[in-house]
């Protein structure tokens, strides 16, 4: 068996026809400067095309049996599979779309944020071994019953990086609409680093907290099974990013990337109890519910009183509202609020580990702003801090130049055009 290649194609990459002709052309320009290799083609949906669906179950039904948006989620990825597979052939290649199912992508059952169990990479193998090219829809998987699931937003990278440790592929390319991963998104800051590499820890945590580049189980994955992934762009695919291990970092600079999420709400519960178990039964409730719980805060006690304060995302919200109203009075608590307008802006960067003095000069930089900090998390390789939404682009660019360096020609000045 040759060695494989994965090639993940985000939205931009086949946003219309032209573009998907453009991905067929790159796709069989590497066929022939490569005839010892295997490639696998994973494409998202068309730019816009999941937005539209998920619009069009909400303007269908309130609140959308998550079962059946996950089949017309899926419908996204399936057109433009094939779109793709059509261009391919017509490129002189033998390509063939793979579902979810054909690719056997096997998941959990938790319909629109489903989680990959394993692959079975037989049936690709054995199209790859005949010198064919399989256009794999990203970003859907079926259960075990055989209903199709997806697998969370900016899945696709999931399914490309799993792919390529099932079929234990030399490498996975992620192609997309900017060169390669930046030290903040290009779309806020006008001058920008562009990484050559990034060691894991600080790709996962720039996914997580907001870099939108790579879905971060994307990375989890790369790190997991050891996959070389990169990141390049379809328009010019000359430079690229590899997220690499830490040890093959030829520098640390303290912070390597400034990233926000706006993706999140605030919620605080007022008059807990300080003793018992009122801490406990709160975030036992929220975890049963599925919330994923970010920074936390609690105020000081006043008498046997005290407040809490945590994020979780806006898609929890309707969830923690229902759950809180019930739970109070056994919270013993004395009421609770949310407030939507906020975001959490983070530097990133693992050579924080060595260096003192970070959070001090973050909080000036803020400060000089007149940016009052709501929340505060730090771990070691990153530090966060929720503000008022409003200043969430200001807060960026201040801490991307105070933090992150400018070598000249590593720097871009414009952001790549959507
Ligand atoms: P695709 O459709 O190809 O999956 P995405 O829109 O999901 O593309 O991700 C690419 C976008 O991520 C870029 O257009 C850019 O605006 C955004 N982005 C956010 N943070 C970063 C970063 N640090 N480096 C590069 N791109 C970033
Ligand atoms: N089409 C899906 C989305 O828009 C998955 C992806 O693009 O990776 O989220
Ligand atoms: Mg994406």
């Amino acid at each position: 068996m040759k060695p494989i290649v994965v090639k993940k194609f985000g939205g931009t990459s086949v946003g219309d026809l032209g573009r998907i002709r453009n991905v067929a052309k790159l796709v069989r320009s590497f066929k022939e400067e490569n005839p010892d290799k295997e490639v696998v083609v994973v494409v998202s949906a068309m730019a816009g095309e999941t937005n539209r669906l998920v619009s069009l179950a909400r303007e269908c039904v309130k609140q959308p049996n998550p079962r059946e948006l996950d089949v017309l989620l899926a419908t996204g990825e399936l057109a433009s599979s094939a779109l793709t597979a059509m261009s391919l052939q017509e490129e002189g290649l033998s390509a063939r779309s793979f579902d979810g199912y054909l690719a056997r992508i096997n998941t959990d059952e938790h319909h629109t944020n489903a989680k990959i169990q394993s692959i079975d990479g037989e049936l690709l193998q054995r199209f790859l071994a005949t010198g064919g090219v399989p256009v794999v829809a990203g970003f859907q998987g079926v259960t075990p019953s055989g209903d199709f699931t997806t697998l969370g937003r900016g899945g696709s990278d999931i399914t490309a990086v799993a792919l390529a440790a099932a079929l234990s592929a030399e490498a996975c390319y992620i192609y997309t609409d900017v060169e390669g991963v930046y030290s903040a998104d290009p779309r806020v800051c006008r001058r920008v680093r562009r990484l050559d590499r990034v060691c894991h820890e600080e790709m996962f945590e720039l996914a997580s907290l907001g870099a939108k580049v790579l879905h971060p189980r994307s990375v989890y994955f790369a790190m997991r099974y050891g996959v070389p992934l990169a990141v390049l762009s379809t328009f010019n695919p000359t430079r690229k990013t590899w997220i690499v291990k830490e040890g093959e970092l030829m520098e640390k600079p303290v912070v390597t990337g400034v990233t926000y999420r706006l993706d999140d709400i605030k919620v605080t519960v007022s008059g807990m109890p300080t003793g018992g178990d009122a801490l406990s039964t709160l975030f036992t409730e929220l975890a049963d519910a599925d919330v994923f719980i970010d920074v936390i805060t609690q105020s000081e006690a006043v008498g046997e009183r005290m407040n809490i304060s945590f994020t979780v995302p806006e898609e929890s919200s309707d969830r923690v509202i229902a759950l809180l109203k019930n739970l109070l009075p056994r919270l013993g608590a004395s009421d609770y609020s949310i407030d939507r307008d906020i975001a959490k802006v983070s530097i990133v960067g693992v050579g924080m580990r060595y260096h003192a003095g970070v959070a001090s000069k973050a909080f000036a930089v803020l400060g000089a702003e007149g940016i009052a900090t709501r929340m505060i998390s730090t771990s070691e390789i990153k530090l966060s801090v929720v503000i008022d939404r409003k200043y969430c682009e200001v807060a960026v660019r201040a801490l991307h130049d105070a933090f992150v360096e400018l070598e000249p020609g590593t720097e871009i000045t414009v952001g790549a055009e959507k």
